[in-house]
């Protein structure tokens, strides 16, 4: 405590996630939500019927056994269900525990049973998944089907609920709970470089502050007159906060739904006049070649947000030159709730010749409100904000996680020794706040948004009798961003074509964890330790064209 300090005399009102939804529903009653249904329709509703549905189903929770910090797994698309969703489990205390579908089968089991997850809501979509998986479900774990009755599969999965029977006759309006602000609302899980995810584990103190500061960055988009289109899901990191932002800001939202491809988006933001969309660069490429087909943009489509990769300069610049779109790419991580930085341009820099512009937009932006950022060395040194000075990237905030959830040895390697958070990524900083990432440190391949752990992949593929030693590194692609190369040592007298080993990983990984290439070297280049340096191969591997590309 400092010397002298008087304290102040203001109210100590929790910030809860259940405010959002309140002050969406009495300011913006009118803004609408329009989500693609995976029945195939389009439903609308405002924030006001939105609100009602979000107390049935609170009221419907409640009724299912769901109780204060009980974790409430969904595994669905970006819709209006979910959305409600978000809401219900949070405004009465349980935790919503958002999966990912994608997950391969062992990360898929882990995450369900690391959380606990007493409910899980599904999209009709995966009920599929869930009956192959059904021995890895956690024991008693009950199943809502986000659907009506005359939707409802046929199925042997044992204690399955319909959504819509559990909000029918149920009160259009709920007394919130109040409770401490530091209570958790939310769980999101992120690759770790090898064995399991780890939990990200949000407080609704850190979300309502991480709302309030994106809020704040000068966006076009958080304004009752907009339409903004999530095609980053939510089931990863939020939707980047948008759920939260969009009954804050009153701005209206369109949710794709499982319609991802570029000429779905395109009739959808073009129908329903979206006028901004947020997501990884792999998706707006195939938006672009829909837009090329066509030879015009989306109507009303101004403004795009792209982050989770960086943004290749071509795609920045066809956007804002071709289109007229401007573009502001976006830093963040799932442990920073997760917006970092921002690239979003001063009046002086907006004065500049529009090359020096692109250029300063290729580089993931300046500090969101709310986030420190510091560069260090190998000793874990401060490096200078001169845009020279490349280090590893740490972290602080209220919005940044201290640790992960229930796994102490991860969380102890994650909190540097002045408490900041390591994010893994490598980078420079310069003198006017931008950040410019590198590399990383993070043995991860990042596959249109979604990881790939390049150490899962070596030790599968080490199991293969006629490998002495390999390596899985990033190679670039112009559709996923990153794709795995694998870099392989044959043992002595071995006889080995890529195809072997690509059968041989077939049966050991999930397919789209699967390499695009197989390159046979004599030997890896080592570090001190004796460890493979990856920064040596990814440097000899730099122009590397992989025969996907
Ligand atoms: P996730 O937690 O899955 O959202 O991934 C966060 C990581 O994705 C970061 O630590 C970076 O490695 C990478 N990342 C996110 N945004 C960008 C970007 N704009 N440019 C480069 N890498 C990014």
């Amino acid at each position: 405590m400092l010397q002298g300090v008087i304290p102040g005399r203001m109210m100590q009102r929790p910030l809860l996630v259940s405010s959002l939804i309140e002050y969406g529903k009495d300011f913006h009653p009118n803004s609408e939500i329009v989500s693609r249904r995976v029945e195939g329709d389009l439903h609308r509703y405002t924030y006001a019927a939105a609100y009602r549905r979000v107390c049935q189903l609170a009221h419907g929770l409640v009724a299912l056994g769901v109780t204060p910090g009980t974790r409430v797994a969904t595994l669905a698309w970006n819709n209006h269900r979910h959305f409600e969703l978000y809401y219900a489990i949070q405004g009465i205390g349980a935790v919503c525990h958002t999966v990912n579908p994608r997950l391969p089968v062992d990360q898929f089991k882990y995450v369900l049973n690391h959380a606990d997850d007493r409910v899980l809501f599904t999209d009709l979509t995966f009920v599929p998944l869930l009956e192959a998986r059904r021995a890895d479900l956690p024991p008693g774990m009950k199943i809502v089907v986000m659907t009506d009755r005359a939707h409802m599969p046929e199925s042997g999965l044992p204690d399955l609920f319909c959504f819509e029977e559990l909000l029918a006759g149920q009160a259009e309006h709920y007394d919130w709970p109040e409770f401490d602000e530091n209570t958790a609302c939310a769980l999101c899980y992120t690759s770790g470089t090898t064995g399991n995810p780890k939990g990200a584990l949000y407080s609704h103190r850190s979300m309502v502050l991480h709302s309030l500061f994106a809020r704040n960055a000068d966006l076009p988009c958080f304004t009752p007159r907009a339409k903004f289109l999530p095609v980053v899901p939510l089931f990863h990191v939020n939707a980047w906060g948008l759920p939260y932002l969009a009954p804050l800001s009153g701005a209206g939202m369109v949710m794709p739904g499982p319609g991802l491809d570029g000429p779905s988006l395109f009739k959808l933001m073009d129908d329903e006049a979206v006028s901004s969309a947020w997501g990884v660069p792999t998706v707006w490429l195939g938006l672009l070649a829909e837009m090329a087909q066509q030879g015009r943009k989306p109507k009303a489509l101004a403004h795009v947000l792209v982050g989770g990769s960086a943004v290749p300069p071509s795609m920045l610049r066809t956007f804002q030159e071709t289109y007229g779109i401007s573009v502001v790419h976006g830093w963040g991580m799932t442990e920073m709730s997760p917006v970092g930085s921002l690239g979003i341009l001063e009046p002086e820099m907006e004065a500049l010749p529009q090359e020096e512009q692109l250029r300063l937009k290729a580089y993931q932006g300046r500090r969101m409100f709310g986030v420190d950022l510091k560069i260090v060395d190998e000793d874990g040194a401060r490096l200078p904000h001169d845009g020279e000075a490349i280090g590893e990237l740490a972290v602080r905030g209220p919005c940044v996680v201290d640790g992960y959830f229930n796994d102490e040895p991860a969380s102890a390697a994650a909190i540097d020794d002045e408490g900041w958070f390591r994010t893994g990524d490598v980078a420079s900083i310069s003198p006017d706040g931008f950040l410019m990432i590198v590399d990383r440190t993070k043995d991860l391949v990042k596959s249109g948004g979604e990881w790939i752990s390049s150490i899962d992949l070596e030790n599968a593929a080490m199991a293969h009798p006629e490998i002495a030693e390999c390596a899985v590194i990033a190679a670039a692609h112009p559709k996923w961003d990153e794709r795995p190369l694998l870099i392989v040592v044959p043992a002595a007298g071995a006889d080995l074509a890529k195809e072997a080993v690509i059968d041989f990983l077939t049966a050991r990984v999930a397919k789209w964890w699967l390499p695009d290439d197989v390159v046979f070297v004599d030997e890896l280049p080592h570090g001190a330790t004796g460890k493979v340096s990856k920064l040596t191969l990814r440097a000899q591997f730099k122009d590397y064209v992989l025969p996907t590309a």
